[in-house]
């Protein structure tokens, strides 16, 4: 069921928690509402939800204005971080018990129940524990019973809030990628609210970058990481390197050395910040045109698959990170302290005060 959201406004008293939200969840998507702690993500989904009403605005799900249907009539199911587990019950009730718990025309019988539960059990691969109690799991257990449970009742929407932030790195990786499974399998449109970018590259198919109770910008992961529309959204999706020294004059980007053709249309000169990627600048071990600036090598540190490394440019000392295959880096031969040139392989910028700008 898709869901779209037209000029949603939410205050807390004098609070804006929300302001002029607009917003598409395509049927059987995956979404990502990404953003920092306190922008607002949170009290997005549970409008969505029905568990918090908004003071304006319009919310569909399909064709249906659902505004004011009450959160029992709206057919979503929640996972929280911390919407624990019922400790009394054991993992088959708790799974039950959404299913117990309706009304008695629509309830389905004992063995339906009894069932639905198995096939949910088999569908999160834990069979094998339903007689358990909730303190006899572990963190990634509770939290694939908890989606087993908000599952249950055959919902239309699928709501999940930092589902994964309590648990540790490991086991958080594992349990994405197992959700994005079970989300193709089940394709029921799900929104996923997230702090960690990561995440959000990695599992959603739209991610809506929010800030300070507004959406910045909404698109495909990929899209958004590589066409960032403003500096925000731009440091938010992960690491990347702020060149402030860099100008805009008679039709070029100049920035150190580097030269680079733009078509502004404006003449005079201006100063613009640049932004470029740790994995999209290139070392080069002799001094070429276009390169930026030398840089001496400060810092080496190999992270699996990763090689990142840390350049003092020699022009103003400022710290540039870049990133390395494994292949570059023994095709480089670099050395603590060598000295080395750097130049873009790609690049965006923006005007200060920032506004929607150009790339090259
Ligand atoms: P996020 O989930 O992105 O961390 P929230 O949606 O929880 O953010 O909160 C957004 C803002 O609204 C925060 O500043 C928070 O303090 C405020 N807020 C959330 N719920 C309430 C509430 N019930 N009463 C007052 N302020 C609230
Ligand atoms: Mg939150």
């Amino acid at each position: 069921m898709s869901i779209r959201i037209q000029h949603l406004n939410k205050s807390y008293g004098e609070y804006p928690a929300l302001q002029d939200i607009n917003l598409q969840v395509p049927n059987g998507s995956l979404t990502a509402l990404l953003g920092p702690s306190g922008c607002g993500k949170t009290t997005l989904l549970r409008i969505i939800a029905g568990l918090e009403y908004a003071d304006s605005g319009e919310l569909f799900f399909g064709d249906e204005e659902v505004s004011n249907l009450h959160v029992r009539e709206r057919r979503v199911g929640f996972m929280f971080q911390h919407y624990a587990l019922f400790r009394h019950m054991t993992v088959f009730e708790n799974v039950a018990f959404g299913l117990k718990v309706m009304p008695r025309r629509i309830r389905p019988d004992k063995d339906e129940i009894a069932a639905r539960v198995e096939e949910l059990l088999k569908l999160v691969q834990l069979e094998w524990l339903a007689k358990v109690y909730p303190q006899q799991l572990s963190g990634g257990q509770r939290q694939r019973i908890a989606l087993a449970r908000a599952l249950a009742t055959k919902p239309k929407l699928l709501l999940l809030d930092e589902p994964f932030g309590a648990l540790d790195a490991k086991v958080r990786k594992e349990l994405r990628q197992w959700l994005v499974e079970i989300h193709h399998q089940l394709g029921i449109t799900s929104v996923l609210v997230t702090h960690d970018q990561e995440e959000a590259l990695e599992m959603a198919d739209q991610i809506v970058v929010m800030n300070q109770g507004k959406i910045e910008q909404s698109g495909a992961a990929a899209s958004l990481y590589d066409h960032p529309e403003n500096v925000f959204v731009t440091e938010f999706l992960g690491e990347v390197n702020v060149f402030e020294d860099a100008c805009i004059e008679q039709g070029q980007l100049c920035l150190g050395h580097y030269r680079e053709p733009v078509s502004t249309g404006e003449r005079t000169r201006q100063n613009v910040t640049v932004y470029v990627r740790p994995q999209e600048i290139q070392i080069l071990t002799e001094n070429q045109s276009n390169v930026i600036d030398s840089a001496m090598v400060e810092e080496i540190h190999i992270i699996g698959a990763q090689i990142r490394l840390w350049l003092c440019r020699y022009n103003n000392k400022q710290r540039v990170q870049v990133w390395l295959s494994p292949a570059e880096f023994r095709t480089l031969n670099l050395q603590p302290e060598q000295i080395v040139w750097f130049k873009p392989l790609r690049l965006t910028m923006f005007r200060l005060p920032e506004m929607v700008d150009f790339m090259i």
